[in-house]
């Protein structure tokens, strides 16, 4: 072991990329990965035990990207390589969970599918390999920020993704679906996501705001790659909850075009006024930008101004702008800034 490496084991904080050059670390994530995608495991813990290594690497080089002392140079080089080491770590992951399917039934339907934090409320999770990034949300999306520092994060999109992928299978009555208590685990996880959603709702509602329960199908990673699901788990939220509970989906994939804009609220994502992507917003849905570098339009119903780590960009033109991307120091939150525009059926 180098130096360099040394350094990212035991302080997680390398300071000096060039030594190496950003490739071979990327390589190193990849021989590890092939050969870890290839193993049998137990369970959890032997699972993220076996990854600590690629995982390691790929938090490092996130970190250091977002650092105030990384100079623009380095860190558009580390944010040129992030979406593709992470996709590495993930698509391994993918291989290992699968071909140990039995070890994680567990973690893949019965818990763990919907998460909650008070910046996202209940949300889902998925494994940023969904994705059809852009040269810019790529390295820039903030996925790679810190939040989302933890094996667990990395995993836990994956182990969504197997289950999107399995329920899918049993919805088209193929082979080698779940078993019917897979499926009722799950449902009793959505049920579940029901009553949070809407104690969430409630709990705005006693602060002095009131809005409607709302559960985000991916916050990560792009759902809208599996289009049939986010349909069919859009009409199952509906259902279970009277209607109470909106879907509500954020994508820039071009599979939105089949999304169903009568179950699930969609906020279709462009990049600029003439975004190619435009074409594939469906009928329906919310046209709303990344504005990166600050700039904003009025064509779209919301504007949110790109904030990551030391990097805050300024307004720049006229639009709505999100309040929390506007004010994010100090307006946390939707219910913090008393506004719904994302969440609004249209
Ligand atoms: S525009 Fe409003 S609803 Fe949308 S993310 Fe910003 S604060 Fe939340």
């Amino acid at each position: 072991m180098n130096i360099t490496k040394k350094l990212i084991y035991r302080r997680r904080k390398p300071t000096n990329w060039k030594e190496r050059g950003v490739e071979e670390w990327v390589n190193d994530v990849r021989s590890v990965c092939r050969s870890l995608s290839e193993g049998s495991y137990l369970g959890y813990s032997d699972l993220a035990n076996s990854y600590m290594e690629p995982a390691r690497i790929y938090f490092a080089l996130a970190a250091r990207s977002r650092a105030k002392g990384c100079q623009s140079g380095e860190r558009d080089e580390i944010n040129d390589i992030l979406f593709r080491t992470r996709s590495i770590i993930e698509n391994a992951l993918y291989r290992s969970i699968s071909n140990n399917i039995l070890s994680f039934e567990r973690l893949i339907y019965k818990e763990g599918f919907f998460g909650c934090s008070a910046k996202q409320g209940i949300s889902v999770r998925f494994p940023l390999f969904t994705c059809k990034p852009t040269k810019l949300c790529g390295g820039g999306c903030y996925a790679h920020d810190g939040r989302d520092k933890q094996f667990s994060s990395l995993a836990r999109g994956v182990f969504n993704y197997i289950a999107c992928e399995k329920i899918f299978r049993f919805i088209e009555n193929k082979n080698n679906g779940p078993s019917k208590t897979n499926i009722s685990d799950f449902e009793k996880q959505i049920k579940k996501a029901i009553l949070i959603s809407v104690a969430d709702a409630e709990k705005s509602t006693l602060s002095g705001f009131q809005r409607t329960p709302r559960i985000r199908l991916s916050h990560v990673g792009e759902m809208t790659a599996l289009p049939d699901i986010v349909n069919w788990l859009s009409e199952k939220i509906l259902d279970y909850s009277n209607n109470k509970v909106t879907p509500v989906v954020y994508t820039r994939h071009p599979n939105a075009m089949k999304l169903d804009t009568s179950v699930v609220v969609v906020n279709f994502t462009i990049e600029s006024k003439n975004d190619v992507r435009k074409k594939y917003a469906p009928t329906g849905s919310r046209l709303v930008m990344s504005s990166w570098g600050g700039e904003v339009i009025e064509e779209v119903a919301v504007n949110f101004i790109e904030h990551h780590g030391d990097k805050h960009f300024i307004k720049i033109g006229q639009g709505n702008v999100c309040p929390v991307t506007a004010a994010h120091e100090n307006v946390l939150t939707c219910d913090t800034a008393r506004c719904t525009k994302c969440f609004d059926r249209i």
